[in-house]
């Protein structure tokens, strides 16, 4: 028997979001997000980690399920960011996953951008800050210190100004969930799996709502 199968061949991006208290962040960062939608040529859905909010989070993603393909995923408790990433990695299905902060510190105008580099053959594209003067004083000594005492004498070095904002091919998100840590320092394990990498520069926006939930013993540990 001949068979004629006709098949859809639109590749599919998951943006992780992480969010902790996002409520008063996320009418905005869903709305900004809806608006680059139609240029990025391909489909996508939001993967949003609710990392243990004690605010309305929840129901605003709900009030905007009818409106962007929305997967929400519920932490029982605060776990940190690493973690919340972590699940929404193994919760996304995309051909290609976005991780991105929901106080829109990260311009989604890079995204087609990322997507550009990607469609080039690019398996991550990670961003590096151009300008890291939206943070206190002794979160930059800190990081400073942590990432000299970290790529001291080590084969795979980890950049400093790197954020989490970046792409990963589905090759790399299966890498990454197949390394075995429990307590994942993610920054690490991009370095760690390899894979061809195109570094963007960024210029990180003010958080639009709240503040950082960067807490010194929390970022030591
Ligand atoms: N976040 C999270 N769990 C946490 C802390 C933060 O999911 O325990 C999320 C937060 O909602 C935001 C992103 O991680 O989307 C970055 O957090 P934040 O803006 O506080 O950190 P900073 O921008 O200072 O690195
Ligand atoms: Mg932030």
């Amino acid at each position: 028997m001949c068979q004629r199968v006709l098949m859809t061949t639109e590749k599919t991006l998951s943006f992780i979001v992480p969010a902790l208290n996002e409520a008063r962040n996320l009418p905005a960062f869903f709305s900004a997000l809806e608006g680059i939608l139609p240029q990025l040529g391909v489909k996508a859905e939001v993967v949003l980690v609710d990392d243990g909010s004690t605010d309305d989070t929840q129901a605003v993603v709900e009030s905007w399920l009818p409106r962007i393909s929305l997967h929400y995923v519920g932490l029982s408790r605060n776990f940190g960011k690493e973690a919340a990433l972590t699940a929404g990695l193994s919760h996304c299905r995309g051909d290609v996953a976005i991780l991105i902060d929901a106080d829109l510190q990260h311009p989604l105008e890079k995204v087609p951008e990322m997507l550009a580099h990607w469609r080039a053959g690019a398996e991550m594209v990670m961003t590096v800050r151009e300008d890291r003067s939206d943070e206190s004083l002794p979160k930059r000594l800190f990081t400073w210190a942590f990432y000299r005492v970290l790529n001291f004498g080590t084969r795979v070095e980890v950049p400093a100004n790197a954020g989490d904002f970046r792409l990963l091919d589905r090759k790399v998100v299966d890498a990454l969930l197949q390394m075995p840590e429990r307590n994942r320092f993610m920054k690490g394990l991009y370095a760690w799996v390899g894979y061809r990498t195109v570094v963007l520069p960024y210029t990180p926006a003010p958080r639009f709502s709240g503040t950082s939930r960067f807490r010194f013993f929390h970022l030591l540990a």
